[in-house]
């Protein structure tokens, strides 16, 4: 059955969350054609219905929308500013949305470079993690002009289901960074709340169960408590992604004189795993912070059972 096109795509970046979003818009009938500096990454999208691009400018051209889905500041910078960029390929009147992860003070200073040529940029960050990413229902927080929301809409609506317009540039990015801040500490609570339980003799598994039933619950208990329990750390969202996040959380707080201390202790933790080699695991990988401070599972003289 054919599929038709409904407008066309640019796409930067098919890494673990922009090889889902480029599939899900090409399956909803957007023209997608896609690169990523790894040729690997552009290969692995065969059969998806995604045109592979030579480079930024390839995948540009006659795109009605360019996106990018990128690991953090410096790489956007790049893609914008750089050699072959999208500042120098992009036409007048074209959009752009960046949906990765970056600091919303360089997001506006992007968006004035580009807004001088006659582009549009929108800041578009995501929640939902892969599993989001896969079955297109993100949450998407977008900062930029009201008039460029409305025209992304669409394409937004390909990959993700909550998608507001927070307000003006760069305000996508601090709702994003406020939503890490948030995500980072309740994992840490639930960290916690595991290795005490541990420590006194309870199943984890039930107690997981136990507190989704109540005002305990969140995305983290339900979506990262197994692997937890089981000892699984593969990523999914990697430590090192938050540990640039949070560094892009505590920047905003001390710029704007915002003492945050509860989000500097769980930074270092997160810094912890990383300096124990287990940035490129996914984020319930901080559990081993704990299991090192508490010298479990490996410590089993440690009494275990009800106090
Ligand atoms: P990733 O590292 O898996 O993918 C990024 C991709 O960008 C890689 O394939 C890389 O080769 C490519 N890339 C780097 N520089 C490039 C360039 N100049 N031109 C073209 N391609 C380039 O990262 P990810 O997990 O997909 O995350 C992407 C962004 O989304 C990050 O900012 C992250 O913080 C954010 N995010 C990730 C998740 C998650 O669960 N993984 C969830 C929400 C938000």
């Amino acid at each position: 059955m054919s599929v038709q096109r409904r407008g066309s795509v640019g796409f930067l970046g098919l890494g673990v969350m922009g090889r889902e979003m480029a599939r899900n818009l090409a399956a909803a009938g957007f023209t997608v054609r896609a690169y990523d500096v790894v040729p690997g990454a552009i290969e692995a999208m065969a059969g998806t219905g995604v045109t592979p691009a030579a480079c930024i400018a390839d995948a540009a051209e006659g795109a009605d929308i360019v996106i990018s889905m990128l690991p953090d500041t410096p790489q956007v910078q790049d893609v914008v500013r750089g050699e072959g960029g999208l500042l120098a390929n992009l036409p007048r009147g074209r959009l752009y949305v960046d949906m990765s992860t970056i600091a919303p003070g360089a997001t506006r200073e992007l968006a004035a470079e580009l807004a001088k040529v006659g582009v549009r940029m929108l800041d578009a960050p995501v929640s939902g993690g892969p599993v989001g990413a896969r079955d297109a229902t993100l949450t998407i927080m977008v900062g930029g002009d009201p008039a460029g929301f409305e025209q992304a809409l669409p394409f937004l609506q390909g990959m993700g289901t909550t998608i507001n317009h927070v307000g003006a540039s760069g305000a996508g990015q601090t709702v994003k960074l406020c939503n890490q801040l948030i995500c980072g500490i309740n994992l840490q609570a639930i960290c916690e709340a595991f290795a005490l339980g541990r420590a006194c003799g309870v199943d984890l598994a039930q107690m997981r169960e136990v507190l989704m039933g109540g005002s305990a619950n969140s995305w983290m208990l339900e979506t990262l408590g197994p692997a937890m329990i089981e000892g699984d750390t593969s990523a999914g969202f990697r430590i090192d992604l938050m540990v640039k996040d949070l560094r892009l959380v505590l920047g905003e707080a001390q710029q704007k004189l915002v003492p945050l201390p509860a989000t500097g202790l769980v930074a270092s933790q997160y810094i912890d795993a990383q300096a124990h080699g287990e940035g490129a695991n996914g984020n319930q990988a901080l559990f081993r912070v704990y299991d090192r401070m508490t010298g479990r599972p490996t410590r089993p003289d440690a009494a275990a059972g009800p106090a």
